[in-house]
Order: C-alpha cells, then structure tokens, then sequence
C-alpha cells in the first residue's frame, strides 16, 4: 500500500488545497490510503423512496421524491431560514435551511423535482428536514443505477462549511476508486489466513466498504476489516511482550522469608479471602519462575489489593531487593504511606514517602539512603519517576490505580533497575475483558472477584436536587449515630470558575445547615496547597469533622471506615466509572453504607439510564460493560488520560468481542509458530506491522 500511502491527496481530482487541509486538520488525512481507510459510519438503502405519509413512524435517514411547492425566506441577517414546502403528490414536509440560505435559495426553484435527502424531525407536530441533501433526478438514477448501500461519512461542523458533506466525500471516493483501479490495492494479509479463515480480498473489502453492492457483501467486507484491524493490534502486543520477555530475565525471588511470614502470621487481624490468597499465588508463581511478572491486578474498591501488593513488596524484601509504591495523588500516597508504616513498624523496615511536596532539605538525605539501599520500601507521587531517583537494586514495582498512569510511565519504572523489576498494576476501575485485552493485551491478569466477609453491599439511591429538605434530615441522623458524611461536587475541568463557584457556595450552605459547634465541616479539592488540603482531610480520617465536601480529589483509594454516606452532587455529570469509584469510598466499616445521587429533574435519557444503573448493581464489571456499551471505549475513564488513543477504524470494542478473541487466537498461533515472523508466508506480517508502527502514534501507545 506504500504507493498510495505516499500519494498526497492535495492531487486527487475535485480535492484541491483548502479541502485537503480540512482532511488534514479535521480527519488527519492526508495521502490516498488515508482516504481509502475512511470508512463509512453507516448505510442507507438508497434504492427506495419513502412516502411522506410514512415518516412518522421512521425518523431516521430516508430520501423521498418530490416537488417544490413554495420557497419563503424568514427573518433577516444572521437569524435568516430558507424554507421549502416539498410534496410527494400527497402530503407536505417542509425542507430548511439555516446555513448557505442564500445559495439554496437561488439554487432550489419552485416546481423542480428533487430528491431530498436527510433525516426528518417533527416539530410542533410537523415535519420538517433541516439541510437537507437535493439530487437532481438524474444524480438519483445513476446513483441507483450503481445499486446497492450508500455509506454516510462523519464530518466536523468546520468540514461542512468548507464543502465537505457526506456528499461531496462520497464524490472524492468515486474519484478516488477510478483514479486507482482495483490493481494497486495489495493484500495486506497472507494467503494462507485469508483462506483459513475465509475473509474477503483486501482488494474487494475496501471498495465494498464505500460502496456496498448488498447486505451480504457489506458484512463480509466488515468483517474482514474489522479482523485485520484487531489482529493487528493484537499481533503488536503479543510479539512486543514476547520480544521483551526474552530480552529480559526475570529477576528471582527464590524464597518465601521471615519478612511475608512474620507479617502474615502475626500482623493482620483478619483472614485473607479466597481471592486474595489465588492472587498471592499467581505473584509467587511469576517472581519464581524466571520471567519479569509484568502483571494486571483488577479488584472492586474495598476487595483488598492494597494489602496483596503490601505482602507482595514483603516478598521483595525477603529476597534482598527494594519495592516502591506508586500512587496517583499526594493525598492516596500519603495515607498508603501512613498505614503502610504503621503495619511494617513492628518489623523493623524502613519505609519512607516521597511526593512532590517532599521538602527539599529532607529530599537529599532520602534519595542517598535509597540509592545505598537502607530504605526497603517507598511509597510516592509520579516523583519516583524522576531521573534523580535511583535504587540499590529495586525488584517490584507497584502502580496502584492505573489508569492514570501511561505504559511510558511503566516503562521509566522498568529502567529504575539493571534488570527490570516486576511490575504489579493495581486498577479499581474493572476494565471489561475485551478492552484489556486491547490495552493491556501485554499483561497477565489476576482478579480479586470477591469482597472481605461482613461487608454490607451499599444502598444506592437517586433524588432530585429539589427534594434535598429530607436528605439533609436523614444525614443528621447519620450522624447522631457518629458516622461521616462525603459530600462530592462535579469538577470536570479543575480550572472552571463557575465549578469552583458551586463548590464553595454548596460549603457554604452546608455549613449553614450544620452550624458549627455542633457540627464541623471540612473542604478538599484540587487547587489547594497540599498542606492545606492534608490539614483538611486529616480532619476528617481522624474524624473530628462530620462531613467532607470535596471534588473527585477524593476518588481515588482514600480509607475512611467510618464514611457512611456519599451524596454526589449533580451525580448527572459524572460517568458511570466515576460515580462507583466515588461509591466505593463508602462501605468499608461494619454499618450500612449509603449513596445519594442527587440530579436535576431534567435529565437527558442516557444520564437517567446511568442513575439506574447504579441503584440497581453494585458489580463493577457489570458497571464498566455499561460504561463501555453506552460511551465508547474512547471516551472510558483512564484511557484518555493515560494516553492511550484509541483510534480503532471499524472495529468496536463494545460489540466485536468474539471478533477480537478470534484475532488474539489467530496472532497468537502464528507467534507460537514463528515469533520473529520470519518465515516466508509470513512476510506480509512483518512489513504491514512495521508500516502501522511507522504511521499511528496511538499503536505505540498500545504496545
Ligand atoms: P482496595 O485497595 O482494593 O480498594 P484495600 O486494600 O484498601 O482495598 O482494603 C480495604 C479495607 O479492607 C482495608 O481497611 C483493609 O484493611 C481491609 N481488608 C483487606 N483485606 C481484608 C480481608 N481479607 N478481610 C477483612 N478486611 C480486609
Ligand atoms: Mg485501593
């Protein structure tokens, strides 16, 4: 494909300068092949023609035939319409026009028979279709004339005033297809896999894809694609883990020592579950067998991975090597600290915290008793990753509550040793397998499926914000009891004023409704000083206040017991991992534990169907499938921020879960067979994948 790879669009006949950049700056298109692999996002059967009468009960794209009957202009200036009155013979819909209203007007004349094209509204209890697509009845016969589906392409607001519709791309990919001839389209999967699995040519997906001649064909086409996109993926992953594992030794930890034995016998008061002990095993399993454990560890909040990844850096340490503690805020890297030291005292480690906010004077000595080894275990900020931080010989690494953390940032672990430690990730936030699989196809993952005995599920209830009188009673009672009170308000952008706003005045009105004596309310958020914001939240651990009222500062891995309730503020702004995740901070002690999601009364029906979500599970896989089903994996809490752009073109990691278990199965016997990709049938593999490496930035970021 290198050869329309390096063809620059710019030179496509009926493309030009100004459309090119729009494709550059709006789509990042820029050469033929770009273009070829901007697939449609939907199909319309363009071979029928609804009656008018019939729209009611459809709604969705139709193309009617018709005539105009009238053409008015509305209003003056900016606020100007064009509207058209179009009939089938029977009944009337009206067609508008906010934008280019002068164009439409001079073009569209009363009496020309159009076919309109669009997707219809009802207003006021009439129908209506706003910027509408017109063919002349001559464009519609030829169209239909090539039969079949017309794929309809996403466009930006900015391409569509440039001119470059759904229509006009279809024109670039009519140019585009007779510009190349099916001959320079060459397969971009071996022989042997597109017979073993029975996929369609690239050279006839590609041009289906645009142009479907049916249904069937259509399928076929997507399901070749939507394959190799994944397989792909998945053939970079796996050959990268491969690749690395035989690079790399593990480091060995031969010995279970005083250290593991002491702590578990003597120091913690309860039972491991079940679940904890499998994981403790699978660790044990993959620090002694000789490979670098480059492991995921899922588990509800509250299900206990803290204390696994505590016993597995005691591991470490019984082995001679030093373990660290990465955690994503000050705030969780503090109370980590905290416990951590309280729980390994006894033992007569040293244990130390590193954060940002680490005094400089005190910093030095730190970093040399680290790199002279008499510091076993330390716990910190994205501080550790600094250059200036250096071990004696560091032999696993904990992140805990991943997502927020990018595969550069494990990969700078990596480099802190010799020899690369082992890598445990912690995440609270359940990633639903197909996604994993994608992002973090290199790991092996373990899963704490089950919660310490005694805990009682939370209650989880939705009110309006008008209806809050009797939630402020309720927490009053909560607290006579001597619970705690999180109180949390949406910051979806840490600088927006008018966030902060709501944030300070709902203080100030809870303090109102629980007026000090009696009462003490506490405030963190992201903007404060991190003194400050420990003062306030030492606070409320020690629970000398009643009630936090916080942002999402508080989301992460913070250990209250004693927290009862979470009421979320404008719950109808957070996602759905979110709200669990912020759920999670309750429920820890022995008493029921309650969630208040308080939304305005209008609510849009995805924001009611997340609100129902909630009250009805507490399961966070279950919760994630949703997220995932409802958002897009694009737009999954995490992703985003570590980095990982998902940039997949067809495939969709929401309903192509079977597709993408065939495509691991396919990379992974191939890599079982020939691990470099070295044979000859295989050739094709190796030049697609260092092509897709070359190109996409966010492949990388997979791998
Ligand atoms: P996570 O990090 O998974 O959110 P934590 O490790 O912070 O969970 O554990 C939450 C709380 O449960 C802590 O107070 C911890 O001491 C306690 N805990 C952990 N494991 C058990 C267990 N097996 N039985 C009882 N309590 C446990
Ligand atoms: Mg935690």
């Amino acid at each position: 494909m290198s050869v329309l790879a390096s063809k620059e669009i710019t030179y496509l006949p009926g493309v030009g300068p100004k459309k090119a950049a729009l494709l550059k700056s709006e789509m990042g298109i820029s050469s033929f092949e770009d273009m070829l692999y901007y697939f449609p996002y939907r199909y319309v059967d363009r071979s029928r023609f609804v009656k008018i009468r019939e729209i009611a009960s459809v709604l969705s794209f139709v193309q009617i035939k018709g005539r105009i009957l009238k053409s008015e202009l509305i209003g003056t200036g900016r606020n100007q319409r064009l509207s058209l009155q179009f009939t089938d013979g029977e009944d009337c819909i009206e067609l508008v026009w906010f934008k280019g209203v002068k164009y439409a007007a001079d073009k569209f004349k009363v009496g020309q028979e159009y076919v309109a094209f669009g997707k219809p509204t009802a207003f006021n209890g009439k129908l209506n279709m706003v910027h509408p697509e017109m063919e002349s009845l001559n464009e519609s016969a030829s169209k239909q004339q090539m039969g079949g589906l017309q794929g309809l392409y996403n466009t930006t607001e900015k391409m569509k005033s440039g001119f470059l519709t759904t229509k006009a791309i279809q024109k670039i990919m009519v140019n585009l297809f007779q510009t190349i001839g099916k001959y320079q389209l060459p397969e971009t999967l071996p022989a042997y896999l597109i017979e073993k699995y029975n996929l369609m040519l690239l050279c006839e997906a590609i041009p289906n894809i645009h142009f479907p001649k049916n249904e069937v064909v259509l399928r076929k086409a997507q399901y070749r694609l939507k394959l190799e996109e994944l397989f792909y993926i998945q053939l970079n992953i796996l050959r990268s883990a491969k690749n690395r594992s035989r690079r790399f030794k593990g480091l060995v930890f031969s010995t279970i020592g005083h250290y593991f034995n002491t702590f578990y016998k003597e120091h913690i008061p309860f039972d491991l579950t079940d679940a904890q002990k499998r994981v403790i095993r699978e660790i044990r399993a993959d620090v002694a067998s000789g490979r670098q454990m480059n492991r995921l560890l899922q588990g509800d909040v509250g299900s206990g991975k803290t204390l696994v990844a505590l016993m597995v850096m005691l591991m470490a340490l019984d082995n001679g090597f030093q373990a660290c503690l990465m955690a994503p805020t000050e705030i969780l890297a503090t109370q980590h600290y905290s416990s951590i030291k309280e729980m390994l005292d006894p033992l007569g480690i040293r244990v130390e915290l590193l954060t940002g906010s680490t005094k400089r004077s005190s910093r030095q000595p730190l970093l040399d008793s680290l790199e002279n080894g008499e510091i076993q275990l330390l716990v910190g900020t994205h501080a550790l990753l600094e250059d200036s931080v250096k071990f004696s010989n560091l032999g696993m690494v904990i992140i805990d509550e991943q997502h927020r953390f990018g595969v550069a940032q494990r990969a700078r672990l990596w480099g802190k040793n010799v020899q690369p430690p082992h890598v445990l990730v912690m995440t609270a936030t359940p990633i639903p397998r197909t996604l994993a699989m994608t992002l973090y196809g290199d790991l092996d993952v373990s899963i704490i499926d089950q919660l310490p005995p005694g805990r009682k599920p939370v209650q989880t209830i939705h009110r309006y914000e008008n209806h809050r009188a009797g939630l402020y009673d309720f927490l009053k009672k909560q607290i006579a009891e001597g619970r705690q009170v999180y109180i949390v308000y949406p910051l979806i952008q840490e600088s927006e004023k008018s966030d902060y706003q709501n944030l300070e005045s709902g203080f100030q009105l809870v303090k109102e409704i629980f007026p000090e004596p009696q009462y003490r309310v506490c405030m963190v958020h992201g903007k404060m000083k991190p003194a400050e914001k420990d003062a306030q939240m030492q606070l409320f651990v020690s629970g000398v206040a009643n009630i936090l009222v916080a942002t999402t500062v508080i989301e992460v891995g913070v250990n209250v017991p004693n927290a009862s309730v979470m009421v979320i503020e404008s719950a109808e702004r957070f996602g759905l991992s979110q709200l669990h995740q912020l759920r999670g901070r309750v429920g820890r002690g022995a008493s029921q534990s309650f969630c208040v999601l308080l939304t305005s009364q209008k609510l849009s029906s995805e924001s009611r169907q997340r609100m129902e979500i909630m009250v009805r599970t507490n399961d966070g896989f279950e919760i994630s499938e949703a997220d995932l089903k409802m958002r897009g994996p694009g737009d999954l809490d995490g992703t985003q921020q570590s980095g990982v752009a998902f940039n997949l073109k067809i495939a969709n990691l929401s309903s192509d879960g079977q597709i993408l278990q065939i495509a691991r199965d396919m990379a992974m016997k191939i890599l079982e067979e020939d691990p470099d990709l070295a044979l000859e049938k295989n050739f094709v593999l190796k030049k697609r994948l260092a092509q897709l490496n070359g190109n996409s930035i966010s492949w990388g970021a997979i791998s």
